[in-house]
């Protein structure tokens, strides 16, 4: 079998389920409106996501185990046309931590233990 990490071989992919990237990636990066909002190991992931948009693609997966009558949680509000992103926080019209400072400042991508970065101005 080839050793990656022996080989220094990187194998980058991109996909919109990111039920199947935590299962595995060893490392994941969160995108929206082609921002990078959040980096983190894929390991153990649904137990430390922290930026909101992280936590609501983690709401919408499936568990076989899940209790099936709570309602489905869903994303307030349309996202925003790619030509036209807002200053600002690039998630700002749907997250319900919004403040002034995410209208008009981008957060920038910032440690926040070893191995985890987020861009959110709450976190
Ligand atoms: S920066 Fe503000 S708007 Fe953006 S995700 Fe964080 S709390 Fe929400």
């Amino acid at each position: 079998m080839l050793n990656y990490k022996k080989k220094n071989i990187a194998i980058g992919f991109i996909c919109h389920d990111i039920a199947m990237m935590a299962q595995m990636a060893h490392q994941i990066a969160v995108m929206y409106l082609g921002n990078i909002v959040e980096v983190l190991p894929g390991e153990n992931m649904k137990d430390i996501v922290s930026h909101p948009y992280t936590k609501a693609l983690m709401g919408s997966v499936f568990e076989i185990d899940m209790d099936y009558t709570k309602p489905i949680e869903s994303i307030d509000s349309e996202i925003p046309s790619p030509l036209d992103v807002p200053p600002g926080c690039p998630f700002q019209n749907r997250c319900e931590h919004c403040t002034s400072k995410c209208q008009t400042e981008k957060p920038e991508l910032r440690e926040i233990e070893p191995g985890h970065f987020v861009a959110c101005h709450c976190l």
